[in-house]
């Protein structure tokens, strides 16, 4: 089977050997030199020169780490939605009772920034901004360069959640100015899912002290006293990090700037395959589609079902729509370990998928 979903991602064989390494202490020297390794590479890849905090969760334990450790309930935050993944951003910090003025965009569309600056300048009481860099429900990426800036015009706290761009689209987290960024081992880390990453700003850390919100297992505190001996607080996913290890490794190998553009290179590729079937991508700008996820509207008379039935009969799984864009879209994960040659693959899967609901009989369409 090819997996083609926006994560979990394949993994290389070199990092599936890693996983089944015999067990070791997480307490131990081994453990720690393991642990400043991988922080090490990821600080390299997420452009910081803060330490990033290693988290036993998904990505959504990061952004719930995010949100209790430097925001307070009744504090107000600003949350720039572009899809599903922004809506669970703002939703999270909402359970916590911060109070979160929304700022949402068209599925397809980016934020605009000068929406963001008029929402800052509308309510000065406003501390933070919650915002997401790659919208994986819509295939869209922010142009988040551009919102950093604001955002730091308006000297507020700026919450990312990086999971499906950091490791494979560029971020400049010191340069931008970017307080908390958020990613998880099975996006485009060629790792399997289990381990999530943060990393703080100074600002952030400043935050940090004034929070009132509880916490305990996402205590970054805790985790910014262990990282120093190179442990976390709580029992790591182990064999995770001996994936991450080697999977750092090899994007490394490859460099920064090159795992950036083969990712850019094959979402113009995919891009380019389906609008040749006729179709068309959810961002209507080329500028604003993802290199990490392609999201394609189903063409009239062709369900969710079909789509990706058809396509996993001919062992590619990819994945459908989420909240209100279930049913209505598909989409190709190209994130992490793939290369030219898979997308093609995709691409004729697809190609084949359509042409044979085409020929399918029309009661067999509905
Ligand atoms: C995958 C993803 C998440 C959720 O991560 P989980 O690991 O499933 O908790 C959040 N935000 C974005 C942008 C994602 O792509």
């Amino acid at each position: 089977m090819m997996l083609r979903v926006p994560g979990p991602t394949p993994l290389p064989p070199e990092v599936q050997q890693a996983e089944i390494r015999p067990m070791i202490d997480h307490r131990s020297p081994e453990f720690s030199q393991l642990q400043k390794r991988i922080v090490g590479r990821l600080k390299h890849f997420f452009q910081t020169e803060n330490e990033v905090y290693l988290l036993t969760s998904s990505g959504t334990g990061a952004m719930e780490a995010a949100v209790v450790n430097v925001l307070s309930p009744g504090q107000r935050v600003l949350c720039v939605s572009i899809g599903n993944f922004g809506e669970r951003f703002g939703e999270i910090a909402r359970i916590y009772g911060v109070e979160v003025i929304w700022l949402r965009f068209a599925n397809g569309e980016v934020a605009s920034t000068d929406a963001i600056k008029d929402a800052l300048t509308a309510d000065p009481s406003i501390t933070a901004v919650l915002v997401t860099h790659n919208e994986t429900s819509s295939g869209t990426t922010n142009p988040l360069a551009k919102i950093a800036e604001v955002v730091r015009r308006f000297d507020k706290l700026l919450i990312v959640d990086g999971i499906s761009s950091v490791g494979s689209i560029e971020i400049k987290t010191d340069e931008w100015g970017c307080d908390v960024v958020v990613s998880g081992s099975q996006k485009g880390w060629m790792t399997p899912p289990g381990m999530a990453f943060v990393s703080l700003s100074p600002r952030a850390w400043a935050a940090y002290e004034q929070s009132k919100m509880p916490r305990y297992y996402f205590d970054l505190g805790q985790a910014r006293r262990f990282a120093e001996r190179g442990q976390t607080p709580w029992t790591p996913a182990v064999s995770i990090a001996f994936a991450l290890d080697k999977g750092l490794e090899l994007l490394e190998q490859e460099g920064r700037e090159n795992v950036f553009a083969r990712h850019a290179r094959i979402a113009a590729t995919a891009r380019a395959g389906v609008r040749e079937l006729g179709l068309k991508i959810v961002p209507q700008d080329d500028a604003n589609a993802s290199s990490t996820v392609t999201a394609v509207w189903l063409p009239e008379g062709v369900t969710e079902a079909q789509l990706r039935g058809g396509m996993r009969e001919q062992n590619i799984i990819v994945a459908g729509g989420q909240a209100e864009l279930s049913g209505k879209i598909f989409r190709i994960g190209h994130l992490g370990y793939i290369s030219d040659a898979e997308i093609a693959t995709v691409l004729a899967a697809v190609r084949t998928t359509l042409s044979n609901v085409a020929a399918a009989p029309s009661t067999a369409r509905s």
